[in-house]
Formats: C-alpha cells, sequence, structure tokens
C-alpha cells in the first residue's frame, strides 16, 4: 500500500482536484489510502466562525456559512456536471454536514462560550466536507472510493486541539477499518488532521496536522512510502515563498527533515517524520501542480554530504532574559523557569541558560499564559521580554563543520541575540532584530549556496 496526501492548495478547486485524479489513477496498482485536507483556506474560514460565533456576531456568522456552502456547493456541481445522481448524493450530504454545523455554531452563538472540543469539532467540518466532495469525483470518473471517517480510526486524548494519538489502539482501527473498507474498492479515502477521543468526542491534531496523519496511517498499514503532495517542487534550501532562487532538495535524512520542521519550515509538520521512521517508511515530498518533478525524498541515513542544507525562520518569536540575583546553577534555574512554564503549557522553541541567567525563544502565539507565568518567574528574577525579534536557522549534519554562518549572520543583521548549535549538530540558530531578517535571510542563503558552489 501507498499513502497520497494533498495539502490544500492541491484541493483547492475543479481543476486542482482534476489533477489529484490524474495522480492517484496512475497509482491505482500499488493500493493508495487517499488523505486529504480542507479545501485551501477553508480551515481559516472556520476558525473565524468559531471565533464570530463566540462573540456573538450573528451576521458574520450567517455570512461565513454561506461562504463556505456556496464554496463546497460550487465545487460539487462543477465536479459531478455528468453525473446528476452522484452530484444529487452528493449535495445531500453536504448540506446535512453544513446543517449540523449551523445548528452547533448557534448554540455557541446563544452562549457566548467556545470551548476546545467544541472549536476542534467545528474546524474538523473542512476536512470531512472535501473529502466527501473528492470521494464523489473518484466514483464519478470510474474510479471506484470508499470513503472512510478518520475519526473512527485515529483515537486520541482529549486535548482537542492539538491531541495525540493512543498509538496502539490507532494502528489496530487502521489496519482493521481499511482492511475492510479496501474489499470492492479501487482506492480508500479519508481525512487528514481529524481524529476522535477515546469517548468519541471530535479532536484535531493540530494546525497543519494532516501531514502527521498521512504518516501515522503510514506507520499502520506498513506503506511502502507517504506521498505528501504540495505546491512546491519539493523541500527546498529555504522557502521559496521569502527567498528567491532556492535549491531543491534531492535526498534528506528523517534527522534533517525533522530539524528542518521543528525550526519552522512549514513544508512538513514537525511531527511527521516520527511515524516514518519508526518503520523506515520513505517519504516523497512532491508537487502537486508539476507531477513529473521527483521531489523530495526523505529517508533514513541518506548519502548527501555534511554542511547546510536548508535555512528556516520564525519570524513572530519573543526572546526573553531572565536573570537571578543568586548564582542559583543551571539545574536550579532551568527548573525553577520551568516549572512556571510547563504547567501552562507554554511552547518554548529554544532555551539557553547560565548559573545565573535562562534565555528562552517563545512563538509570539504562546498562549494567553505566559505573561502569568514570567509574572511568577518575575517574583525571584529579573525578566526582560524582547519583542520584534525572529529566529533563523541553519540546518543541515554535522553543521558545525562549515565555517563563518555565525559571522555572515552577524555582520548582516547587525545583532545577534543569542547564538545555538543544536545538542544533535543539526542546526546552527540565531535570534535577530525581525527588521534585519529578509536581508540576513538572503545574504545568507546565498553565502551558503551561490557563493560556495
Ligand atoms: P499544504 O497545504 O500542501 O500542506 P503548506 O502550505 O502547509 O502546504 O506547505 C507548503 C509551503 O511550505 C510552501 O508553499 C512553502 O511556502 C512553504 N515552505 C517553507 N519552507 C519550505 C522549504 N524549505 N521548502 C519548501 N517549501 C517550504
Ligand atoms: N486543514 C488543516 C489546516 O489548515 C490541516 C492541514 O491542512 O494540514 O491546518
Ligand atoms: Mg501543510
Amino acid at each position: 500500500m501507498i499513502i497520497i496526501k494533498f495539502g490544500g492548495t492541491s484541493v483547492q478547486n475543479e481543476e486542482a482536484i482534476g489533477r489529484v485524479i490524474s495522480i492517484v489513477k496512475g497509482r491505482l496498482k500499488e493500493k493508495p489510502l487517499v488523505v486529504v485536507s480542507a479545501l485551501a483556506r477553508v480551515t481559516r474560514l472556520l476558525c473565524s466562525l468559531a471565533e464570530e460565533a463566540e462573540a456573538q456576531r450573528e451576521e458574520n456568522v450567517k455570512n461565513l456559512l454561506k461562504q463556505l456552502r456556496e464554496r463546497h456547493f460550487n465545487l460539487a456541481k462543477n465536479l459531478l456536471a455528468a453525473r446528476q445522481d452522484l452530484l444529487e448524493e452528493c449535495l445531500a450530504k453536504v448540506e446535512e454536514r453544513i446543517l449540523e454545523l449551523e445548528t452547533f455554531v448557534g448554540g455557541i452563538c446563544l452562549i457566548g462560550e467556545l470551548s476546545p472540543r467544541s472549536e476542534a469539532r467545528i474546524i474538523s467540518t473542512g476536512e470531512l466536507l472535501s473529502s466527501t466532495i473528492i470521494s464523489y469525483a473518484f466514483n464519478a470518473n470510474d474510479i471506484s472510493c470508499h470513503w472512510i471517517d478518520a475519526r473512527s480510526m485515529i483515537t486520541t486524548d482529549d486535548n482537542y486541539l492539538n491531541a495525540r494519538p493512543d498509538m496502539e489502539v490507532t494502528e489496530a482501527n487502521i489496519k482493521r477499518i481499511v482492511g475492510l473498507e479496501y474489499r470492492g474498492a479501487d482506492l480508500v479515502l479519508t481525512q487528514g488532521f481529524v481524529a476522535s477521543t477515546e469517548k468519541g468526542a471530535t479532536s484535531v491534531l493540530g494546525f497543519e496536522g494532516s501531514d502527521y496523519s498521512a504518516a501515522i496511517f503510514g506507520m499502520a498499514l506498513g506503506a511502502e512510502r507517504v506521498e505528501i503532495w504540495t505546491d512546491v517542487d519539493g523541500i527546498r534550501s529555504a522557502d521559496p515563498r521569502i527567498v528567491k532562487d532556492t535549491r531543491k532538495i534531492d535526498v534528506i535524512s528523517y534527522e534533517e527533515a525533522a530539524e528542518m520542521a521543528a525550526m519552522g519550515a512549514r513544508v512538513l509538520h514537525p511531527l511527521t517524520i516520527e511515524p516514518a521512521r519508526k518503520k523506515n517508511i520513505p517519504i516523497r515530498v512532491l508537487n502537486s501542480t508539476n507531477p513529473s518533478c521527483e521531489g523530495t525524498l526523505v529517508i533514513r541515513g541518506d548519502q548527501s554530504p555534511d554542511g547546510p542544507k536548508s535555512v528556516a525562520v520564525r519570524d513572530e518569536i519573543l526572546f526573553v532574559k531572565i536573570v537571578s540575583p543568586k548564582l542559583d546553577g543551571v539545574t536550579r534555574m532551568f527548573g525553577k523557569v520551568f516549572a512556571a512554564l510547563y504547567p501552562r503549557r507554554v511552547p518554548v522553541v529554544l532555551a539557553k541558560a547560565t548559573g545565573s541567567e535562562v534565555f528562552l525563544v517563545i512563538p509570539e502565539m504562546a498562549g494567553d499564559l505566559l505573561p502569568e507565568a514570567l509574572e511568577e518567574i518575575g517574583t525571584w528574577a529579573e525578566v526582560t521580554t524582547y519583542r520584534d525579534k525572529a529566529f533563523i536557522s541553519v540546518v543541515g549534519r554535522n553543521i558545525v563543520g562549515f565555517e563563518g554562518l555565525g559571522d555572515k549572520v552577524i555582520s548582516v543583521s547587525g545583532k545577534v541575540h543569542l547564538a545555538n548549535v543544536s545538542a544533535n549538530m543539526m542546526s546552527e540558530n540565531f535570534v535577530i532584530d525581525r527588521d534585519r531578517l529578509q536581508v540576513t535571510l538572503e545574504s545568507l542563503h546565498d553565502y551558503i549556496f551561490k557563493v560556495n558552489n
């Protein structure tokens, strides 16, 4: 079996879904499980819908529901124009799902309260809708496709918006259900991102989590490979949306790809690598608008040379400096700082300590509890929060063997607030001023990938 995952832009409209059908058609012999995201921008729309409902802005809620209905109805009509029978069935299912959402959101509007559990239920609708329409599109093209509700397979904890699967239960569910559904079908299709708790409530795996879903399905089924179809020609030397003349990486190790994702490269969700690595399943990152490009292969122990492979950035981070008047020692400093951060689930990108200082890199969207955590630390230390900072990270095996990265970043950015080499030697990281990010990124990329080659 193989897993074929299509992201939001790869299923965004009729034309894109036409490409999806032809890509999958060429792989039917390999018994695909197709995993789809919501149509591009739909998850964002659903997040706004949840917010507007909580704020009891009924007009806005109505408007967003109208947009959602129109987008999916039009898509189904265009895709299934030649098959009125299938179109009617499909529209009935889409309408049922949207009505259910409307009723649910109506309830939220009435009480003006939104729990993570309710929000997960609202935002899961995107994948449930897109997968329904796409499965009908396959059938209309004479490819017999069975739709599976991912909630019956991926079982998670009750951290509804960032849920983590119980792998043992999930693996058994996937094997059993995919095995059953494959009977008499050319392919089976399900949703990324969407899961459910042990008690049956809908949960989601976190934003961009469909890549992770694909890897979980791959691991459970012992797939020959996992294909991640997106809108760029594979993993590149930097985000092509922000740097010109990036290069395609042909092959990369699991470890380097995981490091890139952890350091902020959006192309793969950070958790995607682990399930694949566990069973040594290759991941191929491909471009659905350019299917003949071989993309990037992510595997165990590639033969490519050491040194930088890619530059990743996070542009919305806070840099926090904590200075204790006593010489507490590293263990005590870390212990006290994380005793305040951990119970509030503050995500930390990077932490560094000396005997009397701790430096933290934290995403700006670290949640509402960060001020409270810093206030608590402020009772025993001096806390300074620096805003408008960015995090730039050069990723590649044995990164320290490549000289001049630090000098280059300092000379272009003007000031490096923190420099760090990761313990696994897979990345060299710098905190700089955000207004110097673009120019630093461009010259660093140039220095690594042009000047030296
Ligand atoms: P999908 O909707 O298919 O999941 P995403 O938008 O999540 O797609 O991921 C693809 C995007 O990742 C690309 O459009 C690109 O802008 C971004 N990206 C960031 N870093 C890289 C990189 N190093 N190589 C390729 N793409 C990258
Ligand atoms: N639709 C979800 C999101 O936009 C999951 C995904 O596309 O990976 O975050
Ligand atoms: Mg994505």
